[in-house]
């Protein structure tokens, strides 16, 4: 299976190249910086020519065409996993400026990875896009408030995988906004209760299940079907 992984330097993205790795995947990760990429670029001896790593910026329209044009074909499974948290990100100190950037990186980007990849994902014949979105994206899950840029641009996220999952289903292609729960990496810091490769096990373990009536959902690292 040929995946391809955003953000693939650290934290979820990098765990995620070590999992689909070890399990034969041919994995492509696109990465900002390549030379500041060393525990991925590390990854590469010993990986039997599986492992490929890409310079990509998915907030960057022309690194994404680029890309794109250097992808081989076909990809059973993309994962949008490149995201940001703006902080602070509560209503007495918004930034506009970090607001639009949020929502750029998290669900413009997203969706515009997406659309670059279709020929390659159209080929796989049955292809998957997996979104990492989050618990925070959840409106009817918001019981606390705060997080403002972050669970806009998740909740836009998700209501681009549910269109995904309707305007690719005569593509074949399955689309779903998936949680990794709350994880220990940069963005979830040293307090999170998961363990990144709990969760990525987990994602990984609940893509190979999801089935095409599944596509559009929102789905946690479990399995659980979260609500919008
Ligand atoms: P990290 O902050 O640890 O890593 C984020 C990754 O995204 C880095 O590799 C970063 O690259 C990359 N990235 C950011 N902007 C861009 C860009 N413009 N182009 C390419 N890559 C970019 O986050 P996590 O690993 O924790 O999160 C991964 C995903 O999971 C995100 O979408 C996040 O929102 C989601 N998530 C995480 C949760 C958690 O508890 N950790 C909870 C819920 C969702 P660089 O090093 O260049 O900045």
């Amino acid at each position: 299976m040929n995946v391809v992984i955003t953000g693939a330097n650290r934290g979820i993205g990098l765990e995620l190249v070590r999992q689909c790795r070890s399990r034969g995947d041919v994995v492509h990760a696109g990465v900002r910086a390549p030379v500041h990429a060393a525990e991925l670029t590390g990854l590469i001896r010993g990986a039997g020519g599986r492992l490929h790593v890409h310079t990509l910026d998915v907030a960057d329209p022309a690194s994404v065409r680029a890309f794109a044009m250097g992808l081989p074909g076909p990809v059973h499974l993309l994962i949008n996993n490149a995201g940001v948290r703006s902080r602070p990100d509560e209503l007495s100190d918004l930034d506009g400026d970090d607001l639009t950037r949020t929502f750029q990186v998290n669900a413009v980007a997203a969706l515009r990875v997406t659309v670059a990849l279709l020929p390659q994902l159209r080929a796989a014949g049955g292809a998957k896009v997996a979104n990492l979105s989050s618990n925070l994206g959840s409106i009817a899950d918001n019981s606390w408030g705060g997080a403002y840029g972050y669970r806009m641009s998740k909740a836009a996220l998700n209501m681009a995988t549910r269109s995904l999952g309707h305007d690719l289903k005569e593509d074949g292609i399955l689309a779903f906004a998936l949680s990794p729960g709350w994880v220990q990496t940069d963005m979830g810091g040293s307090e999170a209760p998961t363990a990144v490769d709990t969760s990525v096990a987990g994602l990984l373990a609940v893509l190979s299940r999801l089935r095409p009536e599944d596509s559009g959902g929102f789905f946690d690292f479990e399995g659980k079907c979260i609500p919008w």
